[in-house]
């Protein structure tokens, strides 16, 4: 097969390309269909985005895709450890594919990401799961080439060989990556990656290293290409973008000025970091999206210092009430975890009455649960889980009230809306607003993808309902 030279460059592991390039041509060639990958991202944007890269790697090396495991010759599951029961759903799903395997021994199975960053999961995986050939961490996949041909050949001599790399000492960001993107129309761009944070409840530090950022420049070479390929929202991604490198709120300004009709919106700002230069920056800029997503997680200083948070809720409050005092209409969302260890059910309370304060558009609120490898595996865990269930109950309930109330604000009003694609009923459809609002409106097909007006004329509890304004 012709080697294109760009291939062996996009890689430092160009001679396994050249050899998989072969293995799945031939395939191809004595089948009449490509060799087939299926990957199962779980978890955050920024895991999605690391899967799409992979894929982006697969294809390049004549992988075809496919969304049904028993279809596939090759597997991988890019997991997420953000969760225990998250890391148990995979270890269930793994021992499902072991019939798979049994059926076709020629099936390659592989983990990556946070989960499989992490020593304890590989070696559960090495001992209980020995049917799993691959298994890498998160700072390795563009090595890819090199550890599956491993994999392959060894199966071609007659050798079955495992590969496990969890090493983290390689923190180089390789623009080089390949991306492919499944959504025509949404992209996410990893403007940074690891956290430097070590909020005690967290397990990102410890599976994806210290901060580092890719320069404006790359960044901004991939938004002009996405725009010009006619992307319409371009999402940046960081676990706290406002201690990028080289300056959040100029990068902000710079990709304001790239030609196009698009949105950009970011997550995630940590209080402790977002300040008024940020808010400023969002509100001169048209193209930025004026939402903040600000993560809280809890209303009490002292549970916020427990966490490791660095701000309080004062703090919290300052950025909060610089925006809503501008002019344009700024929207606020936020995670909240509830029953972390220690906390009573007066500082819970606080948290409802932080809710009340910010009239938040939309919250993510989970019950704490122990994370392994954390600080906060340590603390005593004193809450049981009916009264953990019963306060999330209760703060859903405020978030109910409280937004419903909020959002009848736009009702009357034109708002701009990307459209995501059908409604949950027929000839509507369903999108977000500039200001990051869900709104359900009629249309049709011809609107997916577009920008439309919606005249706003119902306020339901997490949504907005609206005619499109010819
Ligand atoms: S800022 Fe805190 S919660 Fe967010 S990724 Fe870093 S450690 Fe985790």
């Amino acid at each position: 097969m012709a080697f294109d030279d760009n291939m062996a460059k996009d890689s430092n592991n160009g001679e396994s390309l050249r050899r998989l390039l072969e293995y799945t041509a031939a395939y191809e060639m004595s089948t009449g269909s490509p060799m087939l990958a299926y990957v199962h991202s779980f978890g955050c944007q920024q895991n999605v985005s690391d899967g799409e890269k992979l894929m982006g790697k697969l294809a390049k090396a004549g992988f075809g895709f496919t969304d049904e495991p028993e279809k596939a010759r090759l597997i991988i599951l890019n997991t997420c450890a953000v969760r225990e029961n998250a890391e148990d759903r995979v270890y269930g799903i793994l021992g499902r594919y072991k019939k798979l395997k049994e059926n076709d021994p020629q099936l390659v199975i592989g983990v990556c990401g946070c989960m499989a960053q992490q020593q304890c999961a590989a070696d559960r995986i090495k001992n209980s799961f020995r049917y799993v050939d691959l298994v890498f961490g998160t700072f390795v996949t563009d090595r890819i080439y090199d550890m599956l041909w491993k994999v392959i050949s060894g199966r071609l001599d007659n050798r079955k060989e495992r590969v496990f790399d969890l090493s983290d000492s390689d923190t180089t960001i390789h623009e080089d990556l390949v991306q492919m993107r499944r959504d025509k129309v949404k992209a996410f761009v990893p403007i940074m990656y690891g956290c430097n944070n070590f909020c005690t409840y967290c397990i990102v530090p410890y599976v994806r290293g210290r901060e580092r950022s890719r320069t404006p420049e790359a960044v901004i070479e991939e938004v002009k290409g996405l725009v010009a390929s006619g992307y319409k929202e371009i999402t940046l991604l960081g676990q706290n973008v406002n201690s990028y490198s080289y300056g959040f709120a100029g990068l902000l300004r710079k990709i304001n000025e790239i030609d196009g009709d698009f949105w950009v919106r970011f997550m995630s700002s940590h209080p402790k970091d977002a300040g008024r230069e940020l808010i400023d920056t969002i509100i001169d800029c048209d193209k930025i999206c004026t939402h903040l997503h600000l993560p809280v997680q809890a209303g009490s200083d002292r549970i916020l210092k427990a966490m490791n948070r660095r701000y309080t809720v004062n703090d919290y409050m300052k950025i909060v009430d610089y925006a809503r005092g501008r002019d344009k209409e700024f929207s606020f969302t936020t995670d909240i975890i509830v029953g972390f260890p220690g906390e009573s059910y007066e500082e819970f309370c606080m948290t409802k009455e932080l809710i009340r304060k910010v009239r938040y558009d939309n919250i993510y609120s989970f019950v704490y649960s122990k994370r392994t490898g954390t600080k906060a595996a340590e603390f005593e865990d004193n809450i049981p889980d009916s009264e953990k269930g019963q306060w999330l109950r209760e703060l859903l309930l405020e978030q109910r009230e409280t937004s419903q109330e909020w959002l009848s604000r736009y009702v009357g009003k034109t708002l701009r809306v990307l459209a995501d694609g059908a409604g949950k009923t027929d000839g509507t459809l369903t999108g977000k607003s500039y200001e990051n609002i869900i709104v359900n409106f009629s249309g049709g097909e011809q609107d997916v993808g577009r920008f439309v007006d919606v005249k706003i004329t119902c306020a339901r509890n997490w949504a907005l309902e609206g005619e499109i304004v010819k």
